[in-house]
């Protein structure tokens, strides 16, 4: 059975050669196996009838009993007419409207005999239309036996252009039961179909292809969308496994003299409760015999900074080497900076090596690294070259992880024989079901809380016409002693076009805002290295009053006494980016501000996304509306998007379903985990195929 759902599409009866080829290109399907897991994207349910009292505006199809009493033709000026026919029931009356065809239709139409009509209706004017219905008479309808449920599957404009339209579809699929059979094996064991209910593989085909009911459509989803997660699922708890028995890390004993001379003597401020129990997850998790591997996820001024330092001088205390890398120069210098700062009365040696770090140092850093006087190196992607070598690394943190691809956590992760521990912290909130599902590897520790004290940063939108008062509010707080960003959006496929904004934008402040009262600093992608840092800290130690910037100081950046954020063109970001860029605010004692400028013309999605920032401040609630706008995908970054590829099951719809799904992988793995009991022999076959076909290994750390 499973050799013939290998059959190359074009074998199946009515595809051919050339059809072949336009499945594979327009559908990606290949073979048999492929064809039957090309479910439908909707279905129009012929099963119900309305009464035309009972229809509403939303843009749906409808199935409508009922006549036609009258025809006619409305001149609409222009050459230009269409035929109207009134269509009445026992409940009411509607409009039924032809652009096209009209002679030939008003021929075939016939008055007061009783149709079944279906189609799309509108309102205008009060009164309910449907453009070109599909109809029938009722006596042909009732004759017409067929799966009521009428799937609509995917297509493109290309495969309607041939022909293969959704009719053509249906009919291949009806032949690809007839030629299999519909022998489709089981996957899952027997106890899990019980316990939750599922209908068998076979019956879910077949209702997904042709639904009996509504009641059998939705029983044949869940089963489809359950079967998908878990498999997933087992994929990924599988691979945590594997990687914890067999991958042995450095286990970090002791707790050291600098942990605790540090966390007794030197600690700026009490940590949060949040900030101690991730610390507490952390060192347990190296402590023991396995690798470790593990998500920080903190909102932006949670305070992962000093749970790294923490956490790195863990990795001193038993005698190893960590590295912390940043996505930017500027943020590697910053935390170069603020970890000197932290540990400046412990015996540490903290060295910084980025692209722009002159070959002198880079030779004495080298030298360090390898003789082992070297505790903790922090840079950017400079730290991935083949020339830094470490004596003995045992723990690499990486910041702000959704700015690195997956290959480069690798590339660290090969720098010894042993892999070193991995923290990996992010502030982009990933709503906890996500993370599981696209995460599911790694362990997951979240800070939840922000530091006391904190004034909730005020936002509010802004359209340009009120930039007068905006500037005049930027006056107020500078003279308070505030400092304020102003940031333009800087998006790849216009570089051109912000750059100029940009300067445009910086021209026209520098005027409003003139020397000598006011002094502006400019930081962009275009400038060098050292040019940015250097106007990054003239702006830190409060030598200007005013930062114009591209979203270059979206991570990360931390200035105190800055108060107020204007964005720019706010429409033209994302929530998670214009989330980021307020983070950069609100880190002092003092209130801050964040202003969202944008034009009138808003699109419904920029309202909403002005909408949220200006209501919440909490990074998981801003997640969770982006992920309803945006999908999954696109939340985790073009790099990561379609990553699992989902045949059926919606990350942001199905989320129950993928909770189940977890829960019963977990349970299963525990008892089974290399899936031998004669139970799970199916079960094993498909994992170790799936295995082989979707490596989602490789997207995943
Ligand atoms: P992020 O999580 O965004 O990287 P940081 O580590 O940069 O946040 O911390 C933001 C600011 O909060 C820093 O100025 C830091 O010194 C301060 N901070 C961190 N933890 C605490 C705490 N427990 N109490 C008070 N301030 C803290
Ligand atoms: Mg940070």
């Amino acid at each position: 059975m499973n050799n013939l759902l290998e059959t190359p599409i074009e074998y199946l009866k009515g595809v051919g050669p050339q059809r072949g080829e336009l499945f594979r290109k327009e559908l990606n399907v290949h073979k048999y196996a492929d064809l039957i897991n090309l479910f439908p994207n909707r279905y129009i349910d012929k099963t119900n009838y309305f009464k035309i009292n009972q229809l509403q505006n939303t843009n749906s199809e409808f199935q409508i009993i009922g006549k036609i009493i009258n025809i006619k033709t409305v001149e609409a000026g222009k050459g230009k007419s269409r035929l109207v026919a009134t269509f009445i029931d026992d409940t009411g009356q509607m409009e039924l409207v032809w652009f096209r065809g009209q002679k030939w239709i008003r021929e075939s139409l016939k008055i007061n005999e009783v149709y079944v009509i279906f189609g799309k209706v509108s309102q205008f004017g009060g009164t309910f239309n449907m453009a070109h219905p599909e109809m029938e008479l009722l006596t042909e309808h009732k004759a017409n036996i067929r799966s009521a449920m009428q799937p609509v599957y995917p297509s493109t404009e290309k495969l309607n252009n041939k022909g293969i339209t959704n009719k053509v579809v249906n009919k291949l699929m009806q032949q690809l039961f007839i030629e299999t059979h519909a022998l489709f094996s089981e996957t899952l064991p027997d106890y899990l179909l019980e316990n939750l209910k599922l209908i068998p593989k076979k019956e879910a085909l077949l209702n997904i292809h042709f639904p009996k009911s509504q009641d059998l459509l939705a029983k044949a989803q869940f089963r489809l969308k359950f079967e998908e997660l878990f498999f997933i699922q087992l994929q990924l708890i599988t691979k945590n496994l594997i990687r914890k028995h067999k991958i042995k890390g450095h286990p970090f004993e002791t707790v050291g003299d600098n942990f605790n001379n540090f966390y007794q003597n030197h600690l700026p401020f009490e940590l949060t409760n949040a900030q101690k129990r991730v610390l507490k997850e952390i060192r347990n998790d190296m402590g023991s015999n396995a690798q470790m591997n593990r998500l920080l996820q903190g909102d932006v001024g949670s305070g992962k900074t000093i749970v790294a330092l923490m956490c790195m001088l863990m990795a001193k205390d038993n005698g190893f080497q960590s590295c912390l890398m940043a996505p930017t120069e500027i943020l590697a210098n910053q935390h170069f900076i603020g970890l000197t700062e932290l540990a400046k009365d412990l015996n540490i040696n903290i060295q910084i090596l980025t692209g722009s770090s002159k070959t002198k140092e880079r030779k004495l850093i080298h030298e360090a690294l390898e003789n082992g006087t070297l505790d903790i190196l922090i840079g950017t992607h400079a730290l991935l070259e083949d020339k830094v070598k470490f004596q003995n690394l045992g723990l690499a943190i990486i910041d702000e992880q959704h700015r690195f691809g997956v290959e480069q956590r690798s590339k660290l992760w090969k720098k010894n024989d042993i892999p070193p521990h991995v923290l990996v912290m992010t502030a982009t909130p990933i709503p906890r079901t996500l993370a599981m599902s696209l995460y599911g590897d790694l362990d997951i520790s979240v800070i939840d809380e922000l530091p006391p004290g904190r004034k909730p940063i005020q936002t509010v939108h802004r359209f340009d016409s009120n930039r007068l008062k905006v500037w005049k509010f930027i006056k107020d707080e500078i003279a308070k002693g505030r400092q304020i960003y102003i940031v333009y959006p800087l998006i790849q496929e216009s570089e051109k076009m912000d750059y100029k904004d940009l300067m445009d934008g910086y021209e026209s402040i520098s005027r409003d805002f003139p020397l000598p009262d006011y002094s502006i600093s400019i930081l962009h992608g275009q400038m060098k290295p050292a040019d940015k840092d250097e106007e990054m800290q003239r702006f830190a130690a409060g030598k200007t009053n005013i930062m114009v910037a591209t979203t270059v100081i979206e991570v990360g950046v931390n200035v105190p006494n800055a108060s107020v954020m204007i964005i720019e063109s706010a429409e033209r970001f994302g929530l998670s980016q214009l989330h980021q860029l307020r983070g950069r605010v609100g880190r002092g004692a003092e209130q801050s501000y964040c202003i969202l400028m944008t034009s009138h013309k808003l699109s419904e999605d920029s309202k909403v996304r002005m909408e949220t920032m200006v209501r919440t401040n909490d990074g998981f609630e801003i997640a969770e509306v982006d992920l309803k706008l945006r999908g999954p995908g696109d939340l985790m970054g073009k790099q990561q998007s379609g990553v699992l590829n989902l045949q059926i099951a919606d990350l942001v719809k199905d989320r129950d379903i993928l909770q189940l799904a977890r829960h019963e992988a977990v349970k299963l793995l525990k008892t089974d985990a290399p899936m031998e009991k004669p139970e799970h022999k199916k079960l094993r076959e498909v994992f170790i195929e799936m295995s082989k076909k979707k490596n989602i290994w490789n997207y995943i750390s």
